[in-house]
């Protein structure tokens, strides 16, 4: 492939504002959530069945959330019943408001089987990630104690940020076909952002629905979760890109859940494959000089100092990258004296 010739292109210069929408294929409409974090907002899309609306992506469990999601179903969406509440993930910002929004009209939510589960484990014991099983994780990582304690409760907020998951759901699996009405779409699922994130292809409209896994200006999370701390998820996430290059039609429009439209699929993955190469090239080149631990690795992996807010985002992907090239036998783990793990590039072997 020639990277310049399908470089990725901003499909519309500008999103609209919170609260108002945009056409942007015959009967999909692009609308913004607002997000009080550093990443202000999130995407959602309404789609038109023809004799009702289907929703795509809800923003998170607040009051402003509410406001916005009023004024859209008291003003364009007026007069039309909402079938289907379909839910890309388990993140506070696409699930939200889910069952607030199904049980305003009587909608499904539709999800795969790993994601609402997963929030509803989240949702139903805050506390979980609470336990020493998860504290001797980092600790083993080389992480600081406070920093560890810090992240261990955070996951307390995921009931703060989402109204409780939906009593039931519509369970979707990759190769299903999702029918909206007249509209038939294509449900790929993918690993590495989360661990079933569910996409949607439309070909006849020529519409992929990406959700947080190909965005324009930044790159999804993919953390190594210390319920599976051996994962190689950044593999996994690399391995789904490169199916969607392979299969979503080149010219097709591609809707994230982040940023602006685009189209160049294929070249906005080979732009985040070089992304991942450079970082685990870094990491090899820097565990030549001296065994490190994974919390090492942060002063190579980013240049600044991390703020305690996005830690555990950035300890997370880390990881990823250190089971990565585990995996791939450019690193080889010993543990120390103090047992943290260690991890050199000379003389690595797969495992
Ligand atoms: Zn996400
Ligand atoms: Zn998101």
């Amino acid at each position: 492939m020639n990277d310049t010739e399908h470089a990725p292109q901003v499909a519309f210069a500008a999103p609209p504002a919170v609260g108002e929408w945009r056409e942007v294929a015959a009967g999909i409409f692009w609308s913004r959530i607002a997000l009080p974090f550093r990443l202000n907002h999130v995407n959602v899309y309404l789609i038109d069945d023809g004799s009702s609306w289907n929703i795509l992506d809800t923003g998170l469990c607040n009051k402003a959330t509410q406001e916005t999601w009023e004024h859209l179903l008291g003003g364009p969406m007026a007069g039309r019943p909402i079938s289907k509440i379909i839910v890309t993930h388990h993140h506070p910002d696409h699930v939200g408001l889910a069952s607030w929004l199904a049980d305003k009209g009587g909608a499904e939510v539709v999800m795969s089987g790993t994601e609402y589960l997963l929030g509803l484990t989240y949702w139903l014991d805050s506390d979980a990630m609470k336990a020493d099983h998860y504290r001797e994780f980092y600790r083993a990582r080389g992480l600081e104690r406070d920093i560890a304690e810090s992240i261990l409760n955070r996951s307390a907020r995921y009931q703060s940020l989402t109204s409780p998951l939906p009593f039931s759901f519509r369970r979707v699996l990759h190769g299903d076909q999702l029918r909206l009405n007249a509209r038939t779409l294509d449900v790929i699922t993918g690993g590495g952002h989360a661990p079933e994130q569910m996409l949607l292809y439309c070909s006849d409209a020529r519409v992929f629905f990406a959700a947080d896994q190909v965005m324009l200006g930044i790159t999804p999370n993919v953390s190594v979760s210390p319920r599976n701390p051996n994962g190689d998820v950044l593999g996994l996430f690399l391995a789904s890109l490169h199916a969607l290059a392979r299969t979503i039609d080149a010219g097709a429009l591609v809707l994230p859940g982040h940023h602006l439209p685009f189209t160049g699929l294929a070249g906005r993955v080979a732009e985040i494959d070089r992304h991942h190469a450079a970082r685990l090239g870094d990491i090899v080149h820097f565990c030549a000089d001296a065994p490190r631990s994974t919390a090492d690795l942060l002063q190579v992996l980013y240049r600044h100092p991390i703020d305690r807010a996005v830690v555990e985002l950035a300890f997370g992907e880390a990881c990823a990258h250190v089971n990565r090239l585990l995996e791939q036998g450019r690193l080889a783990a010993r543990v120390d004296g103090e047992g943290v793990e260690r991890y050199t590039s000379e003389g690595a072997v797969a495992r």
